[in-house]
Formats: structure tokens, sequence, C-alpha cells
């Protein structure tokens, strides 16, 4: 259920930044470690954004492609490496760098004068 919480926080960054303007889109970025799933923000966006100036906007996803970052030479790869091995030094020493995280990267709005970006 933590894909509540997410929508309620992307639904608030949304409205702030459309400062009463009436929202058509917002493009969501989703890190593919993540683990929010796009049907669930979905559902709870059309239900949470009811009422509000971002009803009936369309989402969009972007997934972002998790990456590794080593513990020895602190070099950043994707976590698609064989065995997670660093292609830098080897070391199997990795922690989950980007890719965790769900963000506002923009948002469309009716009024073209002002498109402010997340
Ligand atoms: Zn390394």
């Amino acid at each position: 259920m933590h894909e509540l919480s997410i929508t309620e926080a992307i639904l608030e960054v949304v409205l702030k930044h459309a400062a009463g303007a009436r929202v058509t889109a917002v493009h969501l970025t989703v890190g593919e470690l993540s683990s929010f799933v796009d049907e669930s923000i979905e559902l709870f966006w059309s239900e949470l954004a009811r009422g509000t100036g971002a009803e009936g906007a369309a989402l969009h996803f972007r997934n972002l492609p998790g990456t590794l970052r080593c513990l020895e030479c602190e070099r950043e790869f994707p976590i698609g490496s064989p065995d997670f091995r660093c292609p830098q030094c080897g070391s199997t020493q990795a922690v989950p760098h980007g890719g965790r995280d769900c963000f506002v990267e923009s948002i469309e709005i009716e009024s073209p004068e002002e498109v402010p970006r997340a």
C-alpha cells in the first residue's frame, strides 16, 4: 500500500507547482528499484486528484533503470552486470544506488505562459 503515500506526495507537489492552474498531464519518473507499481499509482491518482486542479490529468511514467555503486571504487554501474561485479575493479561489494526513487519530472498545465518544472 505504499503507493498511496507516494501518490499523495506526488499530488501535493503537482498542485503546488500548478499554483491553481488546471493540470493536464504529469510526467513521473519511477525507478526500477523503487518497487512502486505504475498501475497502483494510477488507481490512487484518479481517487486523490478528484475535485482538485489535477483531476483528469494524464499520468506518464518513465522507468529509470536501477544502478549499483561499488563500495571499493565508488563506480556506479547498471544492475544488469554479471554477478553484480564492478566493471572497473571487479569487486562484488556494491550497494543499490540509482533507481530507488519515484518523483515528478514535469507537469503540463492549461495556461501556456507558465509551465513550471518540478
Ligand atoms: Zn569498483
